[in-house]
């Protein structure tokens, strides 16, 4: 349960006040390990983006193909990538990449951060965005252990920044796929980190970022009885209500920044 004096829990009215996320950047690359993910709680952020003419790109390092008990992995990636585009354009996103590692255990390990740093070479962002690397997500949701997946994937895309802007680590990627390194990024933002610092308002995404969830109805179908819509909508406006209390009353996403 929820410790109200825990200074880390997000959803602590008393805790620190989050800082607005820095929007002078025009370019970010949301990086995490299954289609859905970004849909629970950062689409209402990436709406707001989009809407101000920055360009944002998914990079998935799974489809999700062990997503669903009852659709076997064959059919179930190209169903979850399916619905992981339909919810990127959903708020302003075209362009979804998935690097195929394997659902359930992608393995953090210098594969993973070539592929990562690869595409932040090719993309160029200055903001990279990825999901909570910690151990836990906190207090808020009673100290839950976080997935391997999640662990493995936003370690490797925090340091995989570095690799992307240096010349020496990943040599290949520039001998065999011309790619040049990038040192442009400037922030790191973790989104469901029990120790965020950081928010941006949802208040215009908030619909949208709804709309975006329930783009996964395959999913939805078999994590809930629930009517899908009141379902997502419930979630994502008690998330992003919850942050309130830290952002001048605001609905907002959390993120936990690491500048550069
Ligand atoms: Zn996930």
């Amino acid at each position: 349960m929820t410790d109200p004096t825990d200074p880390t829990d997000p959803t602590d009215p008393t805790g620190p006040r989050l800082e607005p996320l820095p929007a002078d950047w025009q370019r970010a690359l949301a990086v995490v390990a299954h289609p859905d993910d970004l849909e629970y709680g950062c689409a209402a952020a990436v709406a707001d983006w989009t809407d101000a003419g920055k360009e944002v790109v998914y990079l998935l390092a799974t489809r999700g193909e062990a997503g669903i008990d009852t659709v076997a992995p064959a059919e179930c990636g190209p169903l979850r990538e399916r619905e992981q585009r339909a919810g990127a354009a959903v708020v302003g996103v075209s362009t979804v990449e998935f690097l195929g590692h394997r659902d359930g255990v992608v393995e953090y390990g210098t594969e993973l951060r070539r592929d990562i740093a690869a595409a932040i070479r090719r993309h160029r962002p200055e903001l990279v965005v990825t999901l909570n690397h910690r151990d836990t997500w906190g207090p808020a949701v009673g100290g839950a252990w976080n997935s391997p997946d999640h662990r493995a994937v936003g370690r490797a895309t925090l340091d995989a920044v570095g690799d992307a802007g240096n010349r020496w680590i990943f040599p290949e990627l520039l001998a065999g796929h011309g790619l040049e390194p990038w040192d442009g990024v400037r922030w790191v933002a973790v989104a469901g980190s029990p120790t965020p610092t950081h928010a941006v308002d949802a208040t215009a995404g908030l619909e949208r970022s709804v709309l975006s969830l329930l783009q996964h109805r395959g999913y939805l179908q078999v994590l809930t009885d629930r009517n899908p819509e009141v379902y997502c909508r419930e979630f994502l406006v008690g998330a992003a209500r919850a942050v309130a209390p830290r952002f001048g009353g605001v609905p907002a996403v959390a993120f936990e920044l690491f500048p550069r």
